[in-house]
């Protein structure tokens, strides 16, 4: 009989299955990881929603491909290695880069993997199934990076959406004198003002409208929070910048009002980093980019060497942790957590396990 584990496994929008799944069988260069735990990240609750950016129009544009584990947001114990992989052995903890770099495209090539034309993810496609099982094969040319001793399942979990949002601060270049604003804190977000205070700007405002957020996102490092049902953003960010403007905004909702609000409470030259996958297309006087501030719009996809640092910083303390999960669920109970993860007003991130 084959072998098998236990798996959620995506068919089709709405159609996520707890069921047996064959065992991952490695190939040279290969690690198999026991899975510790997996966060529920915002793309997979929108995959299984139908979200167009993973299912498209049609087959021809579909980026998921199914039946596939989802889950990017995992950790586990190395439990078998096919080959030489050097730096990892049996018995670590080890967590692997979301995306699973081809390896010869030319943004591989020129060292810009995170970039990969093959724009491969955990959890989406076939030949990268996720940590929504009990085990997940480690491919080949995966980024993958030994955990310390020391780090809780949360931090482990978390060190993937942390990475996320330090990139997202590394493209906006963040100086002393900036005031940098921080739209959306949920974990990433709230981590964001964290990491953004470590590098002493002179103020972090952070926008959120759940009261609960907001008071998290303080103690991580926010100086403000505004509440955009509640005041004006755009006059509030002028009065506390002598009517200037911010000089960084970092979009983290994915809403796209806040897109539109990034570019009208931005200074003259300042950055606008998208960061959060928007869930509708953005109206915006595109003039305000040009003729009117000279902005600079900055992208920011997946996250690029920075999973050493985020480690690092956890281990030194000086990436805080607590309180991001908010809630932990067992693998058979995936409906229950992504219910939480979206309805549940104190959930924050949210993980499975096996
Ligand atoms: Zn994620
Ligand atoms: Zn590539």
């Amino acid at each position: 009989m084959e072998k098998t584990m236990k798996a959620v496994v995506t068919y089709a929008p709405g159609d996520n299955r707890y069921e047996d799944f064959p065992f991952p069988e490695l190939e040279d260069g290969e690690v198999l990881l026991k899975v510790k735990g997996c966060g529920i990240c915002a793309g997979d609750l929108k995959a299984f929603h139908g979200g167009i950016r993973v299912w498209g129009t049609s087959e021809a544009d579909r980026y998921m491909e199914p039946p596939c584990i989802p889950g990017h947001e995992f950790y586990g114990e190395v439990v078998d290695i096919k080959g030489e992989v050097p730096g990892i052995a049996i018995g670590d903890d080890v967590c692997a880069e979301q995306v699973v770099p081809c390896g010869h495209c030319h943004f591989c090539r020129t060292g810009k993997y995170w970039m990969c034309q093959r724009s491969a993810v955990f959890g989406f496609k076939k030949y990268a199934n996720g940590g929504f099982a009990e085990y997940v094969k480690l491919p080949k040319t995966s980024l993958k990076h030994v955990l310390p001793k020391s780090f809780t399942k949360e931090q482990s979990v978390l060190v993937e959406p942390i990475a996320c949002g330090m990139h997202a601060l590394e493209q906006a270049n963040i100086q002393h004198d900036d005031v940098v604003v921080i739209a959306g804190l949920g974990a990433i977000g709230t981590s964001m003002c964290n990491i953004a205070n470590l590098k002493m700007p002179k103020l972090v405002i952070g926008l959120e409208v759940r009261e609960e957020r907001a008071r998290r996102a303080r103690e991580y490092g926010a100086d403000i929070v505004l509440n955009p049902v509640e005041c004006n953003v755009v006059e509030e960010i002028m009065k506390l910048t002598d009517g200037l403007g911010c000089d960084v905004y970092v979009e983290a909702s994915g809403s796209p009002k806040s897109a539109v609000q990034g570019l009208n409470c931005l200074r003259n030259h300042g950055r606008y980093v998208q960061m959060g996958v928007l869930s509708d297309l953005v109206t915006a006087d595109w003039n305000t980019i040009g003729d009117g501030k000279e902005l600079t719009i900055i992208g920011s996809h997946l996250s690029a060497k920075v999973y050493p640092a985020v480690i690092r910083g956890i281990e030194k303390g000086l990436i805080r942790t607590d309180g991001l999960i908010s809630h932990c669920f067992k693998l058979q109970d995936w409906a229950k957590a992504y219910e939480t993860a979206e309805k549940d007003p104190t959930a924050v991130k949210i993980m499975l396990e096996p």
